[in-house]
């Protein structure tokens, strides 16, 4: 298991893979930050899916 934490807020959201994460995490842009998922040009998209990518290789295994 990984937790990841929202960008935007102090929730967290735990998941075996990174689809995963990127469904929960993409509800909950919708549902919390749906701002930032509007006012984000594509270009913008793709860096933040980037930064995502990088920063969920980078987070450790937890247990639990
Ligand atoms: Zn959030």
């Amino acid at each position: 298991m990984k937790l990841f934490k929202c960008y935007d807020c102090a929730e967290s959201f735990k998941s075996e893979s990174k689809d995963e994460v990127l469904i929960m995490l993409f509800n909950h842009y919708m549902k919390s930050h749906k701002e930032i998922i509007t006012n984000n040009s594509e270009a913008e998209k793709l860096v933040w899916m980037d930064t995502f990518d990088s920063d969920w290789a980078k987070v450790h295994e937890t247990t639990g």
